[in-house]
């Protein structure tokens, strides 16, 4: 037995015991410990290093297939425990309530094992206790479960190859032994490796643990004698050998580790000497692969290392997605992991994840590289728009008719037909699934489902392959199977490169075991973070443990492995080790301090605990690094080119003109900054908008004046919002994006379409009836009449948009028809002597209708109504929204111009008077009010010169972002000009005399 705190030391032992035989076993803790050992010899018959496990399946192997056994993987055992707590759930006494629970299974899963891995058989647990005694029962059921379903876990795995060593048959045992630090973390180990060490002519057993003691030479061997002691020293020499740091966060934590990574290899330490080592990989690593990345670091993460894995995630929505009747928005979570394939991959065959099972070091491959491939983004969108609910059928209805409403909208239509094309079959795939049965059907059928919905379909196939020796387990329903999958499918491995040498490692610390590196990084130690809190099995307590068997492990045994865990990272390093821990918790703003680990390393090298605030400082200053200004302070350390160019600026401050390159290198950056100055200026720029004076452009603007092309009225009345809200819709006819309404109301644009439709219908109708105008008399008889179009109407849209919920699109029809007959209510009252004689009458389609001062204009006038005793008319604009606060009385400070240029267009019409323009809210929500603007001369004169004030600022370029008061806050554009337009206003000129139009408009009453 040799024993040290160094893993180089033990290496060595197991080195020199391996050169004295032409063959040997060596086992070590992972597959790649003691990669170094008899290098040269390795492959050949002579050294066989393999793991406890892996030599255990060896032995067993001929037992195995002589008694058609299959071997169990980790998942396949959370089946199993899965699958007995369900049918034993009504016979548990004191786990009754809890069995069903989520967690419990894999809770379950855990404790079986350690029983079994410690000998306890269920008789042993019937007398420790209420929950030893329900234990015990599941203990049964699962032994029995595995020999009907002819299933060997790992305890039976180490039993059946404890018996092989013994019988000496196999080759192996009788080979002399090598264990480099493996564990024997169990009593089942311990009696296969005992029973395998009893065959071999010779053996060593190296392992971590206090050695003979010698004067330390450096800092590192000194820590490792003093890690822990009760009686630490203080080592004089400072040889560099121990570092540490504190950053602001772990992810500058992770940058500042590459940065001194870059340090190292400058000053020739090769990558694949360097390890980073993580307590908490899940956490951790994320940052670490990004921090390495942009600095251009290869690095090999390890295979111990499980990643969320967006194939994964993506498989687990559509699980859930059938589990909740095919819902829609688990579908769209499936869609926004981006992992749809652009064709389904042809079926193949992949490997289980299981260490017993297979996939041995040389299977393992390059990642699939992420091909830049279009992700349907939008689909997303039109889910949300089709609002499908769930179920088969309505998944079909409603994608018709949103494809209905696309139509009726005049909308493209690819993008609807490939989520139909798409979408449909798998959703009839998910349809098929069964309610239950056993999981040789499950795993067909869900492998097959991954083919067809998955880009990367291959970890999510190697996780159903690890449970294909359950095929006879069952039924089990499709809320078990998800239970079983969803922690393995939300966190996939991914395999790391093939060839490890060139690369940083990254792993956890339980994986430099039986490994050593010229340096080693330690990050997170923080409070909380390292040591991790160590807690009893929340299935079988310690009290019961110490009852049942002295061979489980307790919690005692977690907080030794913890400190051990310190000890295996400080063993692993040769010339180096730096630890580190973040000082801030950034997503919660919450400060981290050291934790007693961090502060134990610099006790164990200077003798006695640092004093903290002390401690604090020196690892704050040895990583400068800032929140706010995330750079080093010399360029040479900045480990890529954001980082450069943070240290150039900063440096400016003081040199002006250091970080010129910045604009020389990149046209846009230095277009970008030009134009930032200018819209934070005083002055009026092209920068701001639009606003130009050159000649080309202002000869484009003049295509865009209102006597050289058509004009819509609602178009002009955004010139006293804002003139750029003016040019970007109207003359650069950009369009707002759609917004889809709440499932809970029927989407504004689809009520509008549906109320002028019935109107216009309604209409005819009464005109043919000749009950037209509507009056007291007649009343009574245009109510019903348009009860019956209503009806018509509405029934009509609802078979071509299939509305999402039924219930939803009744009430809004019922409410519409409330509107309905408030307004012909109201039209009886006070309309009488108002004869309607066109309706919805388009104008300027094919030629815009000029006005006398040469404006063109289109539209569509809603009403057009003739009095019944003079020879006048009378145009209406009918609004479903609130009526405005401000009434206005002729213009609306340029906000209200569609009663009179409707009023003027119809006179050009009618070649008669119009008396005046009207615009009527006509639903319930406007109060069936009326806004009258007479159209007499004083109008015509204000119009005038508010229509030639636009043209003139168009013709001189200037449709700068004024907003009117608020107008930022409801303007669709607002994504276009950022959130400061209103501020960067109030800095402008406000005496440039090209503002003077604006203001006029804006002051005509
Ligand atoms: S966001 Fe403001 S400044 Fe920009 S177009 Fe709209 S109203 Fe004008």
């Amino acid at each position: 037995m040799v024993k040290s705190w160094s893993n180089g030391a033990l290496l060595q032992a197991v080195e020199s015991f391996a050169a004295r035989f032409p063959e040997i076993l060596i086992i070590g803790p992972r597959h790649l410990a003691g990669e170094g050992v008899a290098a040269d010899r390795l492959g050949s018959s002579g050294v066989h290093r393999v793991t406890l496990i892996q030599a255990a399946a060896e032995l067993a192997r001929p037992a195995m297939a002589e008694r058609g056994l299959a071997p169990l993987s980790s998942l396949g055992l959370e089946a199993v425990a899965a699958r007995i707590a369900q049918t034993a759930q009504a016979k548990l006494a004191y786990f009754q309530p809890v069995a069903g629970l989520p967690g419990f299974a894999r809770a379950l899963a855990r404790t079986i094992v350690e029983l079994r891995l410690a000998g306890v058989e269920p008789e042993d647990l019937a007398s420790a206790g209420p929950p030893a005694a329900d234990l015990g029962l599941l203990l049964r059921l699962y032994a029995a479960e595995l020999a009907g379903r002819s299933l060997v876990d790992l305890p039976g795995l180490l039993a059946l190859a404890t018996d092989a060593a013994r019988d000496g048959k196999h080759r192996w045992a009788g080979l002399p032994l090598a264990r480099l630090d493996a564990d024997l973390d169990s009593r089942a180990h311990r009696t296969f490796f005992e029973s395998l060490a009893a065959q071999a002519p010779d053996v060593l057993e190296a392992e971590l643990g206090e050695g003979p003691s010698k004067a330390a030479a450096n800092t590192l061997e000194h820590l490792r004698q003093f890690l822990f002691s009760p009686e630490p020293q203080r080592f004089a020499k400072n040889d560099g050998q121990f570092e540490f740091f504190s950053a602001p966060g772990e992810g500058l934590e992770a940058v500042e580790i590459a940065r001194r990574i870059l340090r190292l290899a400058r000053e020739g330490t090769p990558f694949d000497q360097v390890a980073i080592l993580l307590r908490n990989p899940d956490r951790y690593q994320p940052m670490v692969e990004d921090a390495l990345r942009r600095a251009g670091i290869p690095a090999w993460f390890s295979q111990g290392t499980a990643r969320p894995h967006p194939s994964g995630r993506a498989f687990l929505a559509l699980l859930m997605c059938a589990g909740e009747r095919l819902s829609a928005s688990r579908f769209a979570e499936y869609l926004s992991l981006g992992q749809v394939p652009e064709t389904p991959l042809p079926p193949k065959w992949v490997a289980p994840e299981d260490e017993a099972l297979g996939r041995l070091e040389g299977e393992t491959s390059e990642p699939v590289a992420e091909a830049d491939r279009p992700t349907p983004r939008r689909w997303e969108r039109l889910l949300v728009d089709a609002a499908v609910i769930g179920g088969k059928a309505r998944w079909e209805r409603r994608l018709n008719g949103l494809e209905a409403e696309f139509v009726l909208q005049d909308k493209p239509l690819d993008q609807i037909h490939n989520l139909k094309q798409f979408a449909l079959p798998l959703i009839g795939v998910l349809d098929a699934l069964p309610p239950e049965a056993t999981w040789s059907v499950w795993l067909e059928q869900l492998s097959e489902l991954a083919r067809l919905s998955l880009r990367d379909p291959a970890p999510v196939q190697a996780v159903l392959a690890e449970l294909a020796p359950m095929g006879d387990v069952g039924p089990v329903g499709l809320e078990e199977v998800a239970g079983v999958l969803s922690e393995r499918l939300r966190f996939l491995r991914r395999d790391p490169p093939a060839q490890r040498w060139g690369r940083v490692f990254v792993g956890s610390i339980d994986e430099a075991r039986g490994r050593e590196f010229a340096v080693i990084f330690l990050p997170g130690l923080a409070e909380g973070l390292f040591p991790q809190r160590t807690l009893e099995d929340p299935l079988l307590l310690d009290e019961f443990r110490k009852v049942v068997s002295n061979h489980l492990p307790l919690r005692e045994q977690h907080v030794k492995e913890e400190r051990m865990r310190l000890h295996l990272a400080v063993a692993a390093a040769r010339d180096r080790l730096i630890v580190s821990y973040p000082r801030m918790e950034v997503s919660e703003a919450r400060p981290r301090v050291p934790s007693f680990y961090a502060l134990e390393l610099p006790r164990a090298v200077e003798g006695s605990l640092p004093e903290l605030k002390a401690f604090e400082d020196r690892a704050r200053d040895a990583a400068p690094a800032r929140l706010n200004w995330p750079a080093p302070k010399d360029p040479i350390d900045a480990i890529d080119n954001a980082e450069y160019d943070l240290v150039a600026i900063a440096a400016a401050r003081n040199s002006p003109g250091g970080a010129r390159y910045l604009v020389e290198a990149n046209p846009h950056v230095a277009r970008s900054m030009r134009a930032r100055w200018a819209r934070w200026n005083k002055s009026w720029r092209p920068a701001d908008g639009l606003v130009t004076s050159e000649i080309a452009a202002l000869a484009v603007l003049n295509e865009q004046r209102l006597t050289s092309r058509a004009w819509s009225p609602s178009s002009l009345e955004q010139f006293a919002m804002c003139p750029y809200k003016f040019a970007l819709q109207g003359i650069y006819k950009l369009r707002p994006r759609d917004e889809s309404a709440p499932l809970e109301q029927m989407d504004p644009l689809t009520r509008g379409a549906l109320f002028h439709e019935i109107q216009f219908e309604l209409f005819q109708q009464l005109q043919r009836a000749d009950l037209l105008p509507v009056n007291q008399d007649r009343l009574r008889e245009a109510l019903s009449l348009a009860d019956a179009v209503l009806d018509r109407v509405a029934a009509k849209y609802e078979e071509d948009l299939a509305p999402a919920i039924p219930r939803v699109w009744k009430s809004e029809t019922e409410d519409l028809r409330t509107d309905l007959q408030g307004w012909l209510q109201h039209a009886a009252r006070n309309d009488d002597d108002w004869k309607p004689v066109e309706f919805e009458k388009e104008f300027g389609k094919d030629q815009p209708v000029a006005l006398a001062e040469g404006v063109n204009l289109r539209g569509r006038i809603d009403l057009i109504e003739k009095h019944e005793s003079r020879a006048v008319y009378r145009v209406t604009d009918h609004k479903t929204g609130k009526r405005p606060e401000m009434i206005p009385r002729w213009v609306g400070g340029g906000r209200s111009l569609q009663p009179l240029l409707y009023g003027l267009v119809a006179e050009q019409l009618l070649g008669s008077p119009v008396e005046a323009g009207r615009l009527l809210y006509a639903t319930q929500r406007g109060g069936y009010t009326p806004v009258e603007i007479k159209v007499d001369d004083r109008a015509r004169l204000f119009l005038h010169k508010l229509l030639s004030d636009i043209d003139a600022s168009i013709a001189g370029g200037f449709l700068p972002p004024a907003p009117a008061k608020d107008a930022c806050g409801i303007c669709d554009y607002r994504i276009v000009c950022g959130p400061y337009e209103e501020r960067r206003h109030g800095k402008k000129d406000r005496h440039d005399e090209r503002l003077e139009l604006l203001t006029e408009i804006r002051g005509m009453a």
